[in-house]
């Protein structure tokens, strides 16, 4: 069988679904591949529990939960301890991230409600040397 495309996107997780919709949407023919069986599609979005990283959202605030850019910063540094030279990037991604986070909290009001989708909003995971780690310093 011959295969022919304009991009062959690497991985079917939410990074490679997000980026063939793009392609599709932007009249792209894609190749969309995968190591893990049609049935895996989606990667370790299987295994997510949902929870959205937010900082100050309404969400939060109607639930009495105190937070800010200072504590969500404070929670994903000292979980991830950069320590080494080559966190500088690492670190420069958790700055923006946090940063993007706390300025779109306002439009989390257009998402459906964590009573509807069962997500968490009042938990942060953060990405950590061992893996994913639940922490927060906000206050319930
Ligand atoms: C237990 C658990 C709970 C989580 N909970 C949350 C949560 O609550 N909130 C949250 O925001 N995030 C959560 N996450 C993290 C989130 O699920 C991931 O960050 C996200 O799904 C990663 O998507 P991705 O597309 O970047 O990578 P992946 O999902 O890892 O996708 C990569 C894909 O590439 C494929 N692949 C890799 N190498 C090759 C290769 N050489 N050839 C072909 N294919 C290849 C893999 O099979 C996989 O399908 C959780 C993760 C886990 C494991």
């Amino acid at each position: 069988m011959a295969y022919d495309a304009d991009v062959i996107v690497i991985g079917a997780g939410l990074a490679g679904l997000a980026a063939t919709a793009e392609l599709v949407d932007a009249g792209r023919r894609v190749i969309l591949v995968d190591q893990e069986p049609e049935q895996s599609i989606g990667g370790q979005a299987h295994w997510s529990f949902g929870g959205l990283f937010f900082v100050d959202s309404p969400e939060q605030r109607r639930l009495r939960i105190k937070d800010s850019h200072a504590l969500a910063l404070q929670d994903w540094l000292g979980t991830a301890a950069f320590d080494r030279p080559e966190d500088h990037w690492p670190r420069k991604w958790a700055e923006a991230y946090v940063d993007f986070a706390a300025a779109s909290r306002e439009s989390t009001s257009a998402h459906p409600s964590s009573e509807t989708t069962g997500t968490s909003f009042a938990t942060r995971f953060m990405p950590s040397r061992m893996g994913l780690t639940s922490a927060t310093s906000a206050s319930r």
